[in-house]
């Protein structure tokens, strides 16, 4: 694909004396350079370069993946669906603009590319795509399974999502008949009352208990047989829930947690199950595309526990993508940024339950923060604890379907008492958007299954990431990270950390964009 490597043959290997390639791993040595700060009694700043070393190992043998969706009858679930079909066959087909191919078109992953270094001879820019970096799973292999409270079919899900082209539909529709939701559980209290009539597929119950927990193992574990899988990620695609209540000794340990879903307490949320029943059973890493607090504090800490992968929260599809590089641009112009108005109205399912207040909210809390690191970076232009006013609107309207309208206002102060006011319209079909996402997210949630680090110190074994995958964020509206540790919503920022941290794996220094070589001679 695109001249990419497959598995076994890296486009690219390192010449260093500090990276060594064996069959299975690549193991590299690294000094990551910061800068630390100190103040002096007078309060002038001292910045002083470290350098720690720490040794990355990567494991080379990406093994058979699966990705199981929550929420897999959905429009995000199907049109992923059939995206990945398309490709593994290399569908073409006839659009009223002409013939389309299948492309992955949105998938960091997939689709962009990385400056490795410069041509020994021309000094010309070599740019390799993202994927080739370190050896990821290609789409195209993925297993797919998952859950749903709908019984339609994947064909039938797909129709009703109204997304794609009737040609394509057409060539991927039998393989798609024969893919159904398993059923899924289904707590009315979480999500609008308005989706209860899709609800037709679902395990017995309308609270939390074990039987779920362990039947969604039991799930995990048939699909891994049932496909020769080394590996499963669980992504939930589902509909936005209402925030669940922090309640001491209900969710706010693991142990009360545990203890809460076998005693069915009212509290525990579908999307927390979920999240539990991938950590216990271990190697199953769980990002949460929605909005709604799945990792209450109990689940954080069950996931710490275990050592086990989770990332999210939301989808960093359209509107909020394109903020966190407008905001990022504006004030790191020097721009006073006073103040963002986003409307929103869409026509799709997630429209419709979005309607409903409570899940709305949910929506509208991972909307509102992420320009706040950005803000707070900035003490010439905002005082401390000084906001942009930010107003986030979303309105169902069901006759543009799945063709999200995202209309945003940004008012800023420019030089001497002037206004900058830049309106955005963006129209796009949100399942398009989201798709190459679930398929960043999985594709980059298994690489961390294999990257393993140790420091320098005598007698360290190599253990892996933090549970909580922020490096994950780029993709994220409200990115989880772990206690106590930034959020980083700016997406150069995140790029950067993604990309640089591959690199890092593979004993390559971060791209400084220094480019001395052109500017010194
Ligand atoms: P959708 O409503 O079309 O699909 C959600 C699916 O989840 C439905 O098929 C529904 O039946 C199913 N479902 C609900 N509760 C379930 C449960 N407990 N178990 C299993 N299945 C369940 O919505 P969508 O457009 O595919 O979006 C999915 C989610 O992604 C939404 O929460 C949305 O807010 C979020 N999201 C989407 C985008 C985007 O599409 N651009 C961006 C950010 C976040």
């Amino acid at each position: 694909v695109n001249g990419s490597a497959r598995q076994d043959s890296p486009l690219f290997t390192v010449q260093s004396p500090n990276v060594q390639y064996t069959a299975d791993e690549i193991k590299s040595q690294y000094a990551y350079q910061t800068t630390e700060v100190t103040r002096t009694a007078d309060n002038k700043l001292v910045a002083t370069p470290r350098a720690t070393n720490y040794h990355f190992k990567v494991d080379r043998k990406v093994g058979k993946v699966g990705m199981m969706l929550v929420g897999w009858g959905g429009n995000n679930g199907s049109t992923v669906t059939a995206g990945i079909l398309a490709n593994r066959r290399g569908l073409s087909w006839e659009t009223r603009e002409g013939q389309q191919s299948a492309n992955y078109y949105g998938s960091i992953v997939m689709s962009s590319t990385v400056k490795l270094g410069s041509d020994a001879k021309t000094g010309e820019e070599i740019n390799i795509p993202f994927r080739d970096l370190l050896p990821m799973v290609h789409p195209d292999d993925l297993a797919i399974g998952g859950w749903d409270i709908s019984s339609l079919n994947l064909a039938a899900s797909m129709d009703r999502a109204q997304v794609l082209e009737p040609s394509l539909k057409s060539m991927v529709r039998k393989e798609m008949a024969e893919m159904t939701p398993l059923p899924s559980i289904y707590y009315p209290d979480f999500i609008a009352a308005n989706q209860e009539d899709r609800a037709d597929n679902v395990l017995e119950g309308t609270k939390a208990c074990w039987a779920h927990v362990e039947k969604i193992q039991q799930d995990i574990r048939d699909f891994k047989a049932q496909n020769g899988l080394d590996k499963v990620v669980i992504m939930w695609t589902a509909n936005t829930e209402r925030y669940a209540d922090i309640i001491p000794g209900v969710n706010d340990t693991a142990e009360n947690l545990i203890n809460s879903i076998k005693t069915g307490h009212a509290e525990v949320a579908p999307s927390t199950v979920f999240a539990v029943a991938a950590i216990l059973e271990g190697n199953v890493p769980f990002i949460n595309g929605s909005p709604q607090n799945t990792f209450v504090p109990g689940a954080l800490q069950l996931a710490e526990q275990h050592g086990a992968f989770i990332g999210g929260d939301d989808f960093k599809s359209g509107q909020t993508k394109m903020k966190s590089a407008l905001v990022d641009f504006l004030i790191n112009a020097g721009i006073k940024l006073t103040s963002i108005a986003s409307y929103n109205h869409l026509g799709n399912n997630d429209g419709k339950n979005l309607s409903s207040q409570k899940q709305f909210r949910s929506k509208e809390i991972s909307k509102s923060n992420v320009v706040d690191d950005m803000v707070a970076a900035n003490h010439i232009l905002y005082e401390k604890d000084e906001h942009p006013d930010h107003t986030v609107v979303i309105k169902y309207m069901p006759a543009v379907g799945d063709n999200k309208r995202a209309l945003d206002e940004y008012y800023a102060e420019i030089f001497m008492g002037g206004h900058q006011t830049i309106s955005l319209f963006n129209i796009c079909e949100d399942s398009l958007l989201a798709s190459p996402l679930i398929l960043d997210l999985v594709i980059l949630a298994e690489m961390m299954t294999r990257v393993s680090w140790k420091t320098d110190a005598e007698g360290a074994e190599y253990k892996g990431f933090h549970s909580v995958l922020s490096i994950l964020s780029y993709m994220l509206k409200a990115p989880l990270t772990p206690a106590g540790t930034p959020v980083v919503n700016a997406l150069g920022k995140q790029r950067s950390a993604l990309i640089n941290i591959f690199r890092a794996c593979v004993g390559l220094q971060p791209e400084s964009e220094m480019t001395l070589e052109h500017k010194l001679f």
